[in-house]
């Protein structure tokens, strides 16, 4: 009975069953309205089980998915969830994930055709954002990797010695970056990871649209550079995640050249909104970047995890990850050609092939039906913005729309600031609770604020109204409560 490799022995058993996981995954899909946006997971779920030494006929584990997994996710596939920034994902997507799995590709290097593939994908979103042809770049698990990807580059190229070699120590001394109060904390992570420290990342503040203030940017290089230090880059934000602002690329590019440093643009999802006329020539200075890091994840709804980073100097970019010894020589024939290896470009050596999930969607959906996906939640920002100050003063809106993301507040007859905080708080795990509607909260000068950020393609104007209605209702219930 002892099986020799991990086959199955019924070829016909698994492919039934692969068909019934097919049909539910649809059938998930296609009634995902009809369910709670989120429910918590099961306490048994929670609790750790022995390892499993010995098999479990694969129809029962499947059942437990189907039965205890499967309905507990974060619920971003449906139409009510407009929580921090998530992708709704989509079906071609899907079908791509379960292709690479097939082919179960180690994407590291080598000479095979998911390296072309992933190329092709590099290829189409040079163009997007105006990179040349010459510009390397490589999928990633998202946005945090790719920044701190690029941020690495630029550290080794703007150091004075070798950090790669010598350290940060030395060779690193007195660098300094550049970035608005409104950046991402993968950004700070980044500082931290390359050695350089929180503290050399010089949080700038914004203007009254949360956007990086050019003047505060100029003075604080300034005052760096008169105290010894060394500014080598800024990070310039293509779409806030809290309120969406977009930094001027333009002008931080100037600056940039002024000061000979790194400009990378943090294109997390915003960066796709130069698809838009109405954002084209704002964010058409992301030409101008030495690297733009995004996510395919996001906006674009390829399934989870899909980032990107371009980088245009391509030499620097592969000396800073190129390490390949003895084991892991190319060759000018067979698999072993295929030069250049995505190993050189990251710090990962075994890589999936993410990029079939992109290349699916970006092909079967076609740009125009994502960039319509991109409009469509543009304006529901504004539909929402509107709605919300109908409601004024019980709503109140607290940041201008800037692109897709809006932050309100339910404002009570009485309380100081810390009541009403809480009040939202409250009003957002409320939400959660009962499965009607996944916003998520930031903190906008001080007060929380109900965040509603738009990056799903499913969801409707009426999601929109019931939203305000949930959040009006459960306000003046939880008035109520609290008043007696
Ligand atoms: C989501 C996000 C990131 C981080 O991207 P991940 O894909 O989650 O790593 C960085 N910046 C912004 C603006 C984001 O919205």
């Amino acid at each position: 009975m002892v099986q020799t490799n991990l086959d199955p022995e019924d070829w016909e058993a698994i492919r039934l069953l692969y068909e019934e996981a097919v049909k539910d995954g649809l059938d998930y899909t296609r009634t995902i309205r009809e369910r709670p946006v989120w429910q918590p997971t099961p306490n048994f779920m929670k609790e750790p089980e022995p390892l499993p030494v010995n098999p479990s006929p694969v129809n029962e584990v499947y059942e437990q998915f189907r039965k205890h997994i499967l309905p507990y996710g974060v619920g971003n596939l449906h139409p009510a969830f407009w929580g921090w920034v998530h992708g709704a994902g989509n079906l071609y997507g899907v079908l791509g994930d379960i292709c690479a799995a097939f082919m179960n590709c180690n994407v590291g290097g080598r000479d095979h055709v998911a390296v072309y593939v992933e190329r092709q994908v590099l290829a189409w979103f040079r163009e997007v954002f105006g990179f040349p042809a010459s510009a390397s770049g490589i999928l990633t698990s998202g946005t945090s990797m790719g920044t701190l990807i690029a941020l690495t580059v630029a550290r080794n190229t703007q150091a004075v010695g070798n950090v790669a070699k010598d350290g940060v120590a030395e060779a690193g001394k007195g660098l300094v970056g550049y970035c608005s109060t409104e950046t991402h904390s993968s950004v700070s992570k980044a500082f931290q990871l390359l050695g350089l420290g929180e503290h050399s990342l010089r949080q700038v503040r914004t203007n009254g649209a949360f956007e990086l203030d050019l003047d505060a940017f100029k003075q604080t290089i300034e005052e760096d550079k008169s105290a010894g230090l060394r500014p080598f880059c800024v990070v310039a934000n293509a779409g806030t995640v809290n309120t969406g602002a977009i930094d001027n690329i333009e002008g931080v590019a100037e600056i940039c050249k002024q000061n000979n440093l790194w400009l990378h643009v943090d294109g997390a999802f915003g960066g796709f909104a130069i698809l838009l006329d109405e954002y084209k020539d704002r964010l058409c200075a992301i030409q101008e970047a030495d690297s733009v890091a995004f996510d395919f994840h996001k906006w674009l709804q390829v399934p989870y995890d899909a980032g990107c980073v371009l980088i245009k100097d391509a030499i620097a970019h592969r000396a800073s990850f190129s390490a390949r010894k003895d084991y892991l020589q190319g060759a000018s024939r067979g698999l072993a050609s295929g030069e250049p290896w995505f190993c050189e470009f990251g710090p990962e050596l075994s890589r999936s092939f993410r990029a079939l999930k992109v290349w699916f969607t970006i092909k079967s959906c076609g740009m125009d039906a994502l960039k319509n996906v991109i409009c469509r939640n543009c304006l529901q920002a504004l539909y929402l913005a509107r709605l919300v100050e109908e409601h004024y003063p019980t709503l109140e809106l607290m940041a201008q729309v800037s692109l897709n993301i809006v932050c309100f507040r339910y404002v009570p007859k009485k309380g100081d600031v810390d009541f009403v905080n809480d009040f939202n708080q409250q009003i957002v795990a409320d939400l959660h609770e009962t499965g009607k509607a996944v916003p998520s909260t930031t903190i906008i000068g001080g007060k929380v604020a109900i965040r509603v950020a738009l990056v799903n393609h499913r969801t409707e104007e009426a999601d929109l109204n019931r939203l305000v209605q949930s959040v009006l209702l459960l306000g003046i219930e939880r008035m109520g409560e609290e008043s007696t």
